[in-house]
């Protein structure tokens, strides 16, 4: 049987080379249709979704506990291990191949277990155990630092020598699509001699992508690189939006709280690690060398194209204001995955970390308002004369990404959020 990575396979549902789901991708979602059935587990393939619930009745599928695709989350999929995810995966491509005959020259099975795209909602795919941020882009460091402290004290000493993160909120991580309402805070803006209380005026966003953690580790248990690596299920883009005014009266001495636990979106499709696999990259050299703990011996960044979009309500479609990769991210997921469990922090099944804003080395390339706009010095031209140093009432912002193989791509969608104002 071919890999379902192989990048000749072809299915037999037409898939567009510009689509994010070809039949090398089969990305996990959960969603609904007007049919009444509750949501459950999908795989979105070309325009369709893939409904897993429709094939294991038919015995289709075998994963052991059936019922993990009739869940409104895949949290029970995933607690099934890599084994079962990798197995189950090579099914679902050979079911959707263009030479295999068995879904394909079976209407009355294709009917019920292909359900157009356009007429599915998606859902939030995870319940979200837990949530950490990391902050592991040296260029969006570095930029964020020069901003605050100055160019000789950007890095702060420790950030060479481990991934920078803080526990964030697991309750309010949406799915793309859901509305964002501007967060109010304590602001102190500079020359204010008081705070006061109010919707924050710095709204911004950031272009992160999230590890999806499918299997748990033990409180005290240390994860070796490879553990840690099959601990991930897959991947999502992840915005987290973030309240800069809100951020910088409150983050001294306990870094962030109120600015970014008002929302975080994440795209539906989560993409398995299995699909990323021919995208490895090494990551930058890391100099200082990490403490041994932390060292990795195989590659664990990838190549994957990164754009945000922002849409003014008066504008038709969204403008290009960042392209940049994952590949220049300084700490691999792997890394971070190993320096949160090293001190005896047990993961759970449903874990999401964000990567930090991803930023490259040229101007084009960040991930942030606040780089793009050097902390609201230089604003956004956007079409019909309209200008943005941050994000107002009515914007849309849209992340997208994907990894290019040779005539199709792997990739998440995309995951939208409007601003609605505060109330
Ligand atoms: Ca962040």
């Amino acid at each position: 049987m071919p890999h379902p990575n192989d990048p000749k396979l072809r299915s037999f549902i037409p898939v567009d080379p510009a689509s994010d789901f070809p039949i090398q991708n089969l990305p996990y979602g959960v969603f609904s249709t007007k049919d009444g059935l509750a949501p459950r587990v999908g795989v979105a393939i070309g325009d369709y979704v893939l409904d897993l619930w429709q094939l294991v009745q038919d015995c289709r599928i075998d994963v052991v506990e059936p019922a993990v695709f009739a869940a409104a989350m895949l949290n029970p999929f995933m607690a099934l291990g890599p084994t079962v995810w990798s197995r189950t995966r090579a099914r679902i491509s050979e079911l959707l191949r263009a030479d295999h005959s068995e879904l394909r020259d079976n209407p009355k099975l294709r009917q019920r277990a292909l359900v157009p795209m356009a007429d599915v909602k998606l859902h939030m795919p995870i319940a979200v155990a837990g949530y950490t941020d990391f902050y592991s882009s040296k260029e969006h460091a570095t930029n964020v630092g020069v901003m605050f402290r100055g160019k000789d004290n950007a890095l702060q000493p420790n950030w060479l020598h481990m991934p920078i993160g803080y526990n964030g909120r697991a309750s309010t991580v949406v799915v793309s699509g859901t509305k964002v309402r501007r967060p109010r805070g304590q602001l102190k803006p500079p020359g204010a001699e008081l705070p006061s209380f109010g919707p924050c005026k710095r709204l911004d966003f950031e272009l992160e992508i999230g590890v999806v953690i499918g299997q748990p580790s033990a409180m005290g248990e240390m994860l070796p690189e490879r553990q840690a690596e099959e601990m991930i299920f897959g991947f999502v883009i992840l915005n987290d939006w973030s309240a800069r005014d809100i951020q910088q009266w409150e983050y001294v001495p306990l870094g962030p709280f109120q600015a970014k636990a008002f929302a975080t979106s994440i795209s539906p499709w989560i993409v398995t690690r299995e699909a990323l696999e021919p995208f490895r990259r090494h990551g930058p050299e890391q100099d200082p060398p990490p403490l041994p703990y932390l060292r990795q011996a195989q590659p664990n960044n990838y190549d994957m194209k990164l754009d945000v979009g922002l849409r003014a309500a008066q504008m038709n479609e969204a403008q290009t204001i960042c392209r940049t990769n994952f590949k220049y991210m300084y700490w691999s997921s792997v890394q971070q995955l190993v320096h949160h469990a090293s001190s005896g922090c047990a993961m759970n099944v449903g874990d999401l970390l964000g990567s930090g804003t991803i930023s490259g080395p040229e101007k084009h390339q960040r991930g942030s308002l606040l780089e793009i706009s050097w902390n609201g010095t230089e604003s956004v031209e956007l079409p019909r004369g309209i200008k943005r140093t941050f994000l107002e009432d009515g914007d849309s912002l849209v992340m997208r990404g994907w990894c290019q193989g040779d005539g199709f791509r792997v990739g998440f969608g995309e995951v939208e959020g409007t601003i609605m104002p505060a109330e």
